[in-house]
């Protein structure tokens, strides 16, 4: 089955309001093996709604529409579907009875607008909202079925549980098989990795991979379609074992889990205790990691130690040192992870300094230069990254990923000087 999704609404294509229905409903059709070939965003103007539905329904067998589906004069889809059929609308009692009750219930006067929701196109199925007043639309013709929704997106999606997915999974039966799978890596770029993983094309049709970079490092999100599961579960397998082995190192996890959400399981299955003192990431390290659940069973500690004088006060760097290395430098980097690691009595401690940009930058320190130093029971690592002028947002968390990645290297006994994006030897 094929799709295309309408979405309407002059604030969609005016700047005003980003587009969430399309990303959110497309992530389901796909999960159902539905193709989505088309997404198109509508301003409330009934010609072009129009056009655009004759276009939709010639080219493709499910279209689903959502929004403009109010009462209010600056609605125009249900108008607009009527026209495109040729057809009337006539008012349903138990959708009328159905808008009374939602405003009843809610202590909240009806007024004729209102009642309007209850006006159907001749020839449409409806479907009473979950959440709302305006009611779900469906017309089959052909075999191809039109779904005309609300654009809240709250209501689009009760309309989604309630209707449109076990509609659409009774349609497709068991015929299609579609498996996904996700792999974390860090410390590598899309790249370099392809050139390690490439492209599974032998395992193509069944198996599409896709390599999603974030700053944080790149994911790799593999599908697997056909008829037969056993099938789809063999070729996954084989893909699963070509990542897992190009990837080696930089590899961390299987699944939908951040770089945190890993190491938080490495630590607390060793029962480990981290410390952070932080500079250029400025509490980054600190949210990413508190944004664990159960985060206190191993994280100990925190600072953002922000000024020269926090460093020497908090963390007992020696003020001599930071006049004469400058506070972004190995030294330094290496004395806060050291300091960190003797005031809070953890087993390991993270440490970041950096120039985050846009300013501050000079030729022997360029903006994006970061030290990065964690002290562990068997001594101090330090590494010096160049991460580039990508500002300063891109940057902090470039730092924080590659902290997170120095120290899971050095927690898993992995090699601490790969990784940071530098290019595999
Ligand atoms: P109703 O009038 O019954 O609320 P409606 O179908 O007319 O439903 P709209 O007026 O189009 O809905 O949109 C309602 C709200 O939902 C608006 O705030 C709008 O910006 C938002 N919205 C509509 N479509 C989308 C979309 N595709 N993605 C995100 N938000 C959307
Ligand atoms: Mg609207």
């Amino acid at each position: 089955m094929r799709c295309w999704i309408l979405t309407i609404g002059d604030e969609l294509i005016n700047g005003l309001r980003v587009d969430t229905n399309t990303a959110w409903l497309a992530a389901r059709l796909s999960d159902l093996g539905v193709e989505v070939e088309r997404a198109v965003s509508l301003g409330d103007e009934e010609g072009a709604i129009r056009d655009a539905l004759a276009g939709a329904l010639a080219g493709t067998d499910l279209v689903i529409v959502s929004g403009g589906l109010g009462p209010t004069q600056d609605d125009r889809t249900k108008p607009a579907v009527a026209a495109h059929f040729g057809v009337g609308m006539t008012r349903i009692p138990e959708i009328e009875e159905a808008v009374r009750t939602f405003f009843a219930t809610r202590g909240r006067s009806i007024t004729p607008v209102n009642l309007d929701q209850a006006l159907v196109p001749d020839g449409f199925a409806w479907h009473i909202n979950p959440r709302g007043t305006a009611p779900g639309l469906l017309k089959e013709q052909d075999g191809r079925l039109l779904f005309v929704l609300p654009g809240v997106p709250g209501e689009m999606r009760a309309f989604w549980h309630d209707w449109l997915e076990p509609l659409l999974q009774d349609r497709l039966g068991d015929r299609h098989i579609i498996r996904r799978r996700w792999f974390q890596t860090t410390g590598i770029g899309e790249s370099d990795l392809f050139n390690r993983v490439g492209g599974l094309e032998d395992l193509a049709p069944t198996i599409t991979l896709a390599y999603l970079p974030s700053a944080w490092g790149v994911a790799l999100y593999v599908t697997g379609k056909g008829e037969d599961a056993p099938a789809v579960e063999a070729a996954l397998a084989q893909a699963e074992a070509r990542i897992v082995a190009g990837s080696g190192d930089w590899f961390f996890a299987r699944g939908d889990v951040t770089l945190a959400e890993h190491l938080a399981g490495q630590l607390r299955g060793r029962g480990l205790h981290l410390a952070v003192a932080e500079s250029c990431t400025g509490g980054l390290l600190a949210d990413t990691l508190t944004n664990v659940p159960g985060a206190s069973e191993w994280l100990d500690r925190t600072w953002v130690t922000y000024s020269n004088r926090s460093k020497t006060e908090e963390l007992g760097v020696p003020a001599e040192l930071i006049a004469a290395q400058g506070a972004v430098s190995e030294p330094v980097a290496r004395a806060m992870a050291e300091g960190a690691r003797q005031q809070s009595g953890s087993d390991f401690a993270l440490a970041t300094t950096g120039i985050a940009g846009p300013t501050g930058g000079t030729p022997e320190k360029p903006v994006g230069l970061v030290y990065l130093a964690c002290a562990g029971p068997a001594g101090t690592v330090v590494r010096r990254y160049l991460q580039g002028e990508n500002g300063r947002r891109y940057n902090k968390q470039r730092a924080a990923a590659n902290a997170l990645d120095l120290l899971r290297r050095l927690v898993e006994k992995r090699n601490p000087f790969q990784g940071g994006w530098e290019s595999p030897g």
